[in-house]
């Protein structure tokens, strides 16, 4: 997908209309169409790039600057007393929109939402030997 066609980036050149929330050098804000809970916020780095692995190595202070300003202001506008950031990579992850981007996505006690389904490991051995592989590529 080219910037030309990338639909965030159509959204930060404002060729498509946004429900803004937060803009600054780096990064632009805005409601996502289709909220998991309403509030739920998309944060994107104007300049396009696919997934987190292709995203510039000094771009974290102004991610985690624009993440924190726009989370804290989401949990304030809607009442929420906490918040997730998630971000989907590949489609095999969720990813369906291939401009980098951050969920916000605003939560309240006994809100029903499972976003975190956790399993468990066999055995400790296999828990270490899954450390081990990921550690070798590093
Ligand atoms: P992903 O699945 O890639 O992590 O998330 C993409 C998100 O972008 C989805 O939650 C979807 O609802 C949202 N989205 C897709 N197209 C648009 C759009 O044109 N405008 C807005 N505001 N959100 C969009
Ligand atoms: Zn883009």
């Amino acid at each position: 997908m080219s910037e030309k066609d990338c639909i965030f980036c159509r959204i930060v050149r404002g060729e498509i209309p946004c429900a803004r929330v937060y803009e600054d050098d780096a990064v632009l804000a805005f409601l996502d169409l289709g909220p998991v809970r309403p509030g739920h916020t998309l944060l994107v780095p104007k300049a396009h790039c696919a997934t987190l692995l292709e995203l510039p190595g000094d771009f974290g202070p102004a991610l985690i600057a624009g993440l924190k300003k726009v989370g804290r202001a989401v949990m304030a506008a809607t009442g929420a007393t906490g918040f997730h950031v998630l971000q989907n990579n590949f489609s095999s992850a969720g990813q369906s929109v291939f401009h980098a981007h951050w969920h916000i996505i605003p939560r309240e006690d006994g809100d029903g939402l499972n976003l975190w389904p956790q399993g468990a490991y066999p055995d400790s051995a296999s828990m270490q030997e899954t450390a081990a592989a990921i550690a070798a590529q590093l």
